[in-house]
């Protein structure tokens, strides 16, 4: 490791109790999208004892650190903040067991089932760094804590004037815990995330007696149709050498057995790789979706409402060029993956980037037990289904040494830009 990297890493050693103590306290006190008040009142005041500038509510729950160390680049760092409306199942003695009200106004398990409190808590081991040893560095960075990350709130910050409101980056930096050893590292260049939509459909029918469907137009078949045959699209019109993504994931029609209702609703997810791809399935989707409506003789059009949009995540090449190197001579090359193609999963991030005009780069670390992947050739076979992933009521990464090593990839990252090599 460069004597640069080493002075800005000092101390954390001995503030790991404390940030695995953190840890604990935001897995067992998770919080859904745009409710994450207790959290951000935490990062706050945090930021404000480590000695940064800090900004609230910028977006709805954001907030915002500055801290400047002389000249230099401006490097943003950002973590996401919020938890899922998942049943914690890890057993954990610090596992959440926490409700909430979500936004359609029911009462919900909340998990940090995405490893977001993992985000939070490294970003803040870095920010303490940052301001401990500024000696070691020269620029600014912005540390940004940021709402909503699973229902697309990025841009909700970026459009509460951040681009006036704060110092504008040269890069933009974020990273994800995955369900992967922990030590490995894997980031690409060019597209990284897969672009994601979201959409609710209502399919019309006519109700009646279940006794009497002649006289009836039933929405459940009509549902369980347009299912099916949503199955086919990615299966025969999407070219083979494409990712693509069509997953039904809520279907909620009827009250009993022998009432046939009015309507179905349905939820679907669609995921792609390419702003081709991604309007080919949207297209798509609604063909089908209108089809069956029009093949069940639905007494009225579907209604199809986008709940949520994300484009595709890109990370800058010359960018990721720096921070990979950086990785690469600073963890060992085998510590290092260079993913072959875009993952299915999505992100916000990349709104800072497109919004403020930077490059960004993004990147994944392994957050589980070395141990639990015995025998198991990653590269070859992928991460084997049995292993508990992101959303999975089950995801537990192990804090030690996961914090510590998502303190050390977040500098390790910024360090080409915050301590360039002395002329
Ligand atoms: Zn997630
Ligand atoms: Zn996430």
């Amino acid at each position: 490791m460069s004597a640069e990297l080493s002075a800005l890493l000092a101390g954390l050693d001995r503030r790991l109790p404390a940030l695995h103590a953190l840890y604990r306290d935001l897995h067992a006190h998770p919080e859904l999208s745009h409710q994450e008040f207790r959290t951000a009142g935490i990062v706050a005041a945090r930021l404000r004892e480590q000695g940064w500038t800090v900004t609230e509510g910028v977006g709805g729950t954001g907030v915002v650190g500055v801290l400047a160390s002389g000249p230099g680049p401006v490097v943003l760092l950002r973590a996401d903040m919020d938890a899922l409306p998942v049943r914690e199942a890890t057993g954990l003695p610090y596992a959440s067991t926490r409700t909430a009200v979500d936004a359609a106004g029911d009462e919900v398990p909340v998990m940090h089932a995405c490893g977001h409190d993992v985000h939070v808590t490294c970003l803040l081991g870095a920010t303490a760094l940052l301001a401990a040893n500024r000696h070691a560095w020269q620029g600014t960075v912005v540390a940004v804590f940021q709402p909503a990350e699973e229902v697309g709130g990025a841009p909700a910050m970026v459009a509460d004037r951040f681009a006036e409101r704060f110092p504008r980056p040269a890069v933009c930096l974020a990273q994800h815990v995955a369900p992967a050893p922990a030590g490995l590292v894997a980031t690409r260049s060019g597209p990284f995330m897969s672009a994601s939509d979201s959409l609710a459909v209502r399919l019309h029918g006519r109700g009646g007696h279940g006794s009497t469907p002649a006289a009836t137009v039933d929405p459940v078949v009509m549902a369980a149709a347009v299912v099916m045959r949503l199955q086919t699209v990615v299966a025969r019109e999407v070219a083979a050498d494409q990712s693509a993504v069509v997953t039904v994931a809520s279907l909620h029609a009827g009250t009993r057995e022998n009432v046939i209702p009015d309507t179905a609703d349905l939820t679907i997810n669609i995921r792609s790789a390419t702003p081709a791809v991604r309007s080919q399935l949207l297209d798509a989707v609604e063909r089908v979706v209108r089809a069956e409506a029009a093949a069940s003789a639905a007494p009225q059009e579907p209604e199809i409402t986008v709940i949520n949009g994300f484009p595709v995540t890109v990370n800058d090449a010359e960018a990721t060029a720096s921070v990979q190197a950086m990785f690469r001579t600073t963890l060992g090359p085998d510590r290092v993956i260079d993913l072959h193609q875009p993952l299915t999963g999505s992100e916000d991030f990349g709104a800072f980037g497109t919004g403020l005009g930077a490059p960004s780069v993004y990147w994944t670390f392994g957050g589980l037990d070395p141990a639990s992947f015995q025998g198991v050739d990653l590269l070859q076979d992928g991460i084997p289904p049995e292993i508990p992933h992101n959303h999975s009521p089950l995801f537990a990464p192990i804090p030690d040494p996961t914090v510590e090593l998502g303190v050390r990839y977040l500098l390790m990252a910024a360090a080409p830009w915050l301590t360039p090599p002395k002329p």
